[in-house]
């Protein structure tokens, strides 16, 4: 399905957030890589979805009522194989009644495990004055603590989003520091391009949120994704 269709669907169901599945249908029809993942409704179909898939495997909660899934005890990570496949899925989903017994359930999200690497944060605010405003960033305690982000007024192209990454402080950790690989930040570039024009093409979007995406020697993983319409 194409971002548009997706867009109006999930308006039309009076919603504002998409399922973390539907971000991940949206950024594809942008041709924006993102892992293997299916949504399943039973344990039946999350082995089923794990021969397709591989281990190791995370499992995420899938509701229109759950922003925060790890709040709720709505993820589970390195599900190495079928015993920790069903152990997780009846964890995760008593987790969830415990803690968010109102929360209506769509399915879990069974996702390809992104291995470990460094973490950047690429996202889209609609700026009541400059219009789409991409924004890029070094992930995590980075983020949080040193505030380590650049912001462009959308439309960005390829070049300037290179240039939005040397630009971070953070940048030695992608380019290669201490005898660390060089990371791919051409494909980086890419996504951050991709994702402002999805914003000037999609008015509707207020928001985008990619937190964290993994960055590789080659290609990255978008780990979770946001996407926030416009009331
Ligand atoms: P939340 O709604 O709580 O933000 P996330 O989807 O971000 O949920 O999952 C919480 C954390 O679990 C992530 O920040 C990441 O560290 C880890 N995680 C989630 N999905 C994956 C994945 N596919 N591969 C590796 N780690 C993951
Ligand atoms: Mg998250």
């Amino acid at each position: 399905m194409g971002a548009k269709r997706i867009l109006e669907m999930v308006l039309s169901q009076g919603r504002t957030v998409l399922l973390e599945p539907e971000a991940y249908e949206a950024l594809s029809s942008y041709s924006i890589p993102v892992p293997k993942y299916q949504v399943v409704t039973s344990i039946k179909e999350a082995e089923m979805a794990s021969e397709k898939i591989g281990y190791p495997l995370v499992l995420k909660i899938v509701s229109p009522d759950i922003i925060h899934k790890s709040d709720v005890g709505g993820v589970k990570v390195d599900v190495r194989d079928v015993e920790q496949l069903r152990s997780s899925f009846d964890s995760l989903m008593a987790d969830v009644r415990q803690k968010a017994p109102n929360a209506r359930i769509v399915g879990v999200l069974v996702k390809e495990m992104a291995p470990k690497s460094v973490e950047v944060v690429v996202g889209m605010l609609r700026d009541p004055t400059f219009g789409p405003t991409v924004m890029f960033g070094l992930g995590g305690v980075l983020i949080e603590i040193m505030k380590d982000v650049v912001f462009r007024i959308a439309p960005v192209s390829r070049e300037e989003a290179l240039g939005m990454i040397v630009k971070v402080k953070g940048y030695p950790l992608l380019s290669g520091f201490r005898g660390s690989k060089p990371l791919d930040v051409e494909a980086v570039a890419d996504l951050i391009s991709s994702v402002s024009r999805i914003a000037v093409e999609n008015p509707v979007i207020d928001q985008i949120d990619l937190n964290p995406v993994l960055v590789y020697e080659r290609g990255f993983a978008v780990v979770d994704a946001r996407i926030i319409l416009k009331v």
